[in-house]
């Protein structure tokens, strides 16, 4: 199955697979509950500092959840998530 994209329609969005033989295959896709469907999110970042006893910086990161795409599959079969 080859991977064809993410498709966003109004408030649905689904991912795209092709088949072998080119048949069009889709996956329910959900915003991304970690990073709000941006696709990525706030992390810290130790700096070490000898001199002044180091410091933790913001930084932007890759969100690790939907490897910045900001979608994740939708296997929750229509139920709503605890
Ligand atoms: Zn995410």
């Amino acid at each position: 199955m080859k991977y064809g994209g993410l498709v966003i329609e109004g408030s649905k969005a689904n991912f795209v697979f092709y088949s072998p033989d080119g048949q069009k295959f889709y996956e329910p896709a959900k915003r991304c509950p970690e990073c709000g469907a941006s696709g990525q999110v706030l992390g810290e970042k130790a700096i070490v500092d000898y001199v002044n006893g180091g410091s933790l910086v913001e930084i932007v990161a890759m969100c690790p959840e939907c490897d910045g795409m900001g979608f994740i599959v939708d296997d929750s079969d229509g139920e709503e998530e605890a």
